[in-house]
């Protein structure tokens, strides 16, 4: 049984989850924690509950997801996956972020690439699928449980709205594709957890999504 646990950070409202499974292991998605508050928050809920972090992943790299990386790393000592395509948009954090307010960001090298031929992704007794949902940025990658019927999905599709295209390697045709064909092919009652906001469901987002309603 996987249990999700949210953190919502900064001025971005970026959600930062911990999926955790009976064996205690766990791993951390889009560590965007910068602030001492944030950052002590995340530590204390893996400290109560006596989890281990066997890997921290950045569904993709833009600087909220990642403003935590180098925290998280030092302090959890575990290693870093990002998809293969992000590797630039990783490296172009540290040339923006004092401009948007973030002067004290670290940057950390990954340890591992989550690579297109990569189809699961597993912590403690728990396989996760990878799904490769680009558009928002190049490499953006989301996460699938299919027993559980959830999917952390980053910034791909938000309630009643999807991730914006505007930024370096961004897409918008490529994103509606990534939608159509990969994540509005999940069940509908799978549940979806975004990068920002309040989670929400396939049917829901097919029913009502004003960028990529599906109509019947
Ligand atoms: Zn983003």
């Amino acid at each position: 049984m996987v249990t999700i646990k949210c953190f919502t950070n900064g001025g971005f409202g970026e959600n930062t989850y911990v999926l955790s499974d009976d064996s205690k292991s766990c791993i951390i998605i889009d560590p965007g924690c910068y602030s001492k508050v944030e950052q002590e928050s995340l530590k204390n809920y893996i400290e109560e509950h006596g989890l281990k972090v066997e890997k921290i992943v950045n569904t993709h790299c833009h600087i909220d997801h990642v403003l935590g990386n180098y925290f998280a790393k030092k302090t959890f000592k575990a290693p870093i996956y990002i998809p293969e395509n992000e590797q630039e948009v990783l490296r172009a954090v540290p040339t923006y972020a004092p401009m948007w307010g973030f002067p004290d960001y670290q940057a950390e090298e990954p340890d591992f690439l989550i690579k297109r031929k990569d189809k699961t992704l597993s912590f403690g007794d728990t396989k996760l699928e990878v799904l490769y949902v680009p558009g928002h940025s190049p490499g953006h990658v989301a996460l699938y449980h299919a027993e559980q019927k959830f999917c952390i999905n980053g910034d791909v599709l938000f309630r009643m709205s999807i991730g914006r295209t505007d930024l370096p390697g961004g897409n918008h045709e490529q994103l509606l594709s990534s939608i159509a064909e990969v994540m509005f092919e999940l069940p509908n009652d799978t549940k979806v957890y975004c990068g920002h906001g309040e989670p929400t469901s396939i049917e829901f987002e097919k029913k009502n999504n004003p960028f990529c309603r599906v109509e019947s």
